[in-house]
């Protein structure tokens, strides 16, 4: 059975990096109707933000990745990680270190001033015949794993395939701290091998941790479970990305009017192909989505692509969701008569849900401005006021036959003939009157979502105030 999890640092919000990475996990697990695990790594307790947390479940939940279990937070578990600390001792793998933070930097600085990568050189690791020093006073000792000094720590990246790192780059590396609180590779590795963890997906920037945490398998007689370390995300211009760029709060989204799947089927894409589909519902991810096709090179942040998978899901979706979602940014319309017409107007154009809810209260919302330029252009000479006062009785006069557009349009086009006009002669001053702007949709359309009563009033207001032209 395939068991993955999402194990985030409660240190900021989750950003898309991390929603990518548990996206791939929960896709892997689900795919192979595995277990998908939530787990929340706050061992750095001075780093912990309980803010973060919240942001996390928050963010999860409005993606809709469901984890099973219960979510494990790993500062509940010290007396776990203490018993193991506790056996690799007793069992010679691992030792206690007295060396001061003073000595450490001494070392440190003389490797460095030799031109070596630094590390720690073994003073305190127990070997056959070797004396240690006389334990110092006063010095709370850490403890340090017993790492191989020589051969090849080598694993099989799912993503970019055989890894081999030199021993020499992984030292006896501390466990404990002299507090006795756990570090951070020992915590991981003892808490994906306890929960059963076959697939362990993650950014690469988790790379160089995975040869420690090998080295802790394999103290404990282990076996690894296969990683796949995804490339980072950059943004267009092949540098990491920074807020400006993306990197936000994945619920910043939401406040931008991004839809879920629109999210998720753009961070799928970014990192990982099928051919060359673009859209992808869940069902096809969860049919399709395979971590041995992680690209191997990092992906670029495309906003342009976000904005039209999110178009394409605005459109796609129910009128009745999108009624829903438009609540989070107070449009309420789910008691509006025209409802499904009304959204089947502004969506067509709509990028983003602020877009959508923007281009519903152009029409909905009564207009007490009149843009200005439009006025100039189009309510030139008075005679125009006539024109407007006629056709405002022609709709009154045949109120009961007008309902859709093409009912607006049958008894317009006869009118516009018979005035001899322009079509925008006609349309731009109806179009100012009734939205304010000239950029609205289709008249006949914005006339049937309001209907004669409304559309008429607006007209007659606009002439009355003759489009706040004097003032
Ligand atoms: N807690 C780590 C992070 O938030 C992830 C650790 C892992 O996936 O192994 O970056």
């Amino acid at each position: 059975m395939v068991v993955t999890r999402f194990a985030p640092s409660p240190t900021g919000y989750l950003h898309i990096g991390g929603l990518r990475t548990s996206l791939y996990s929960y896709l892997w697990a689900r795919r192979n109707k595995g277990v998908f695990r939530l787990r929340i790594e706050d061992t750095d307790l001075e780093r912990n933000n309980i803010d973060a947390l919240g942001a996390i479940m928050e963010a999860f939940e409005w993606v809709g990745l469901d984890y099973d279990g219960t979510v494990e937070y790993q500062s509940k578990r010290m007396d776990v990680y203490k018993k193991y600390i506790d056996q690799l001792l007793e069992e010679g793998k691992a030792y206690k270190c007295y060396m001061s933070k003073e000595e450490l930097d001494v070392l440190r600085e003389t490797q460095m001033a030799n031109k070596q990568t630094p590390r720690y050189d073994g003073t305190w690791r127990p070997e056959e015949g070797k004396v240690l020093p006389p334990i110092p006073e006063g010095i709370e000792p850490v403890v340090r794993i017993k790492a191989p000094k020589e051969g090849v720590i080598t694993f099989i990246d799912g993503v970019r395939s055989i890894m081999n790192f030199n021993c020499s780059e992984v030292d006896d590396f501390v466990i404990a701290r002299s507090n006795g609180v756990p570090t951070y590779n020992f915590v991981v590795a003892i808490d994906d091998a306890l929960m059963g963890m076959t697939d362990v997906i993650r950014g690469d920037d988790h790379l160089s941790n995975t040869p420690k945490q090998i080295v802790i398998y394999e103290a404990f007689g282990w076996t690894p479970p296969k990683f796949y370390h995804i490339p980072m995300i950059n943004n267009p211009s092949g540098k990491k990305l920074s807020k400006r760029d993306g990197a936000m709060d994945v619920m910043q989204y939401k406040r931008e009017g991004f839809l879920p799947e629109a999210l998720l089927n753009f961070l799928v894409r970014l990192g990982w192909s099928n051919k060359d589909q673009e859209i992808f519902s869940m069902e096809e991810m969860l049919e399709l989505f395979d971590p041995t096709n992680i690209n191997k090179s990092a992906s670029a942040y495309n906003q342009e692509k976000l904005l039209w998978l999110n178009s394409h899901y605005i459109k796609n979706v129910s009128n009745e969701r999108l009624a829903k979602e438009l609540e989070f940014f107070d449009c309420f319309i789910h008691g509006h008569d025209k409802k499904e017409m009304l959204l089947d107007l502004t969506k067509e154009r709509a990028q983003t849900l602020v877009e959508l809810k923007d281009a519903i209260n152009v029409i909905l919302d009564t207009p007490t401005e009149y843009e200005e330029k439009g006025v100039n252009k189009f309510v030139k000479d008075e005679t125009i006021y006539k024109i407007l006062e006629n056709y405002v009785k022609l709709l009154e006069e045949n109120v009961d036959k007008l309902h859709l557009s093409i009912d607006y349009e049958a008894i317009t086009k006869p009118f516009i003939e018979e005035f001899e006009l322009k079509f925008p002669q006609l349309f731009q001053p109806i179009r100012l009157a009734l939205t304010g702007t000239t950029q609205a949709p289709s008249v006949y359309d914005i006339m049937a979502v309001l209907g004669v009563k409304v559309t008429c009033d607006r007209i007659k207001t606009a002439c009355e105030k003759k489009f706040n032209k004097e003032g």
